[in-house]
């Protein structure tokens, strides 16, 4: 039995439909990652995972809960399984409560085991004492994070939310935040990350399963590797050939993919058919006309009517 399942999710906020038709199981210590760029629905996603938003369509189940079922209202334990980190770690901590006091509080509060010294020393945040008589501000943004993620962790969660949680990081500390969710994973805690990242996302989320977003549209999941070594959506491709090649031997073979515009849709007047046709160089008059829905094929999943006859060089002409 899965953890978390989103069956059919569709949210519309406002004129904006910020989530069509997502399904997402997560199973209790795995990861998964989800991708795409700002405005794609990705932390839609994740509110909604949480709890926040209710489904406009669809259901959200917590085990064999559906936790928006009328009548239903969620106890301190089941709110409590999943917690979130988010990009913002400085404004997620109250700027006036030193380190020690926002850990001991939740501890407290809900009768909690655990011991704050211990809990920073966990977080690598040594000397503890010397971190829990600090204010947020006098930490660096990845051991704010370090503190968040301690915060989220001594709640005995059983699933973390992480939105973007190294975005405001240093590019030096980024994986030793990463390999702290890691560890958290090994003891057990499940995380939904959720980055723009691809190098982070194939970090973090390695072994695991991973969906590509597209303006509210899951287009693409699978296992992390398949997806990235073998994309067989031209979004997913398009964002990775944008990438500096891990192996720079390779630099000269990697040609970006010519998208016909760099903007991302109006999400209050999406494209028909394909969201990604007007972008997509692959695109032919079916694109526009028939949304692409999620199938099979080459052990992953993928939205385009095309995927198994696109080559190398986008089509040049129009037809079906
Ligand atoms: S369905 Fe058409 S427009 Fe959409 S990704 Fe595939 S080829 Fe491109």
């Amino acid at each position: 039995m899965s953890l978390i399942h989103l069956k059919s999710v569709s949210l519309q906020l406002g004129r904006v439909q910020a989530l069509r038709q997502v399904d997402l199981s997560l199973d209790q210590g795995e990861i998964v990652t989800v991708v795409g760029e700002s405005g794609c629905g990705k932390s839609t996603l994740g509110r909604t995972v949480l709890g926040l938003y209710q489904p406009t369509e669809g259901q959200v189940f917590y085990g064999q809960q559906d936790i928006f079922a009328p009548g239903f209202r969620m106890s301190d334990q089941l709110r409590l399984s999943v917690q979130v980190v988010h990009q913002d770690s400085y404004a997620s901590l109250n700027p006036v409560r030193r380190v020690g006091q926002q850990l001991a509080a939740p501890l407290k509060r809900h009768k909690l085991p655990g011991e704050v010294h211990e809990i920073l020393t966990q977080v690598g945040l040594t000397p503890p004492e010397y971190f829990a008589a600090k204010l947020p501000f006098q930490l660096s943004g990845g051991q704010r994070q370090r503190v968040s993620l301690a915060r989220a962790a001594l709640l005995r969660p059983r699933l973390i939310v992480a939105d973007e949680p190294v975005s405001g990081v240093d590019a030096t500390l980024r994986l030793a935040i990463l390999d702290l969710m890691r560890r958290l994973n090994q003891e057990g805690i499940a995380f939904l990350y959720i980055t723009h990242d691809l190098a982070t996302a194939r970090y973090l989320g390695r072994g695991g399963r991973m969906l590509v977003m597209y303006v509210g549209q899951v287009i693409q999941s699978g296992p992390v590797e398949k997806l990235l070594d073998n994309p067989l959506h031209p979004y997913l491709q398009a964002l990775l050939a944008a990438l500096p090649p891990l192996d720079p031997r390779r630099a000269r073979e990697q040609k970006p993919l010519p998208l016909r515009s760099l903007d991302m849709p109006d999400a209050t007047n999406p494209p028909s058919g394909c969201s990604f046709h007007p972008r997509c160089p692959y695109a032919r008059q079916r694109c526009s006309q028939e949304r692409p829905q999620l199938r099979q094929l080459q052990g992953q999943e993928v939205a385009c009517h095309f995927a198994e006859q696109l080559t190398e060089q986008p089509a040049s002409s129009e037809g079906n």
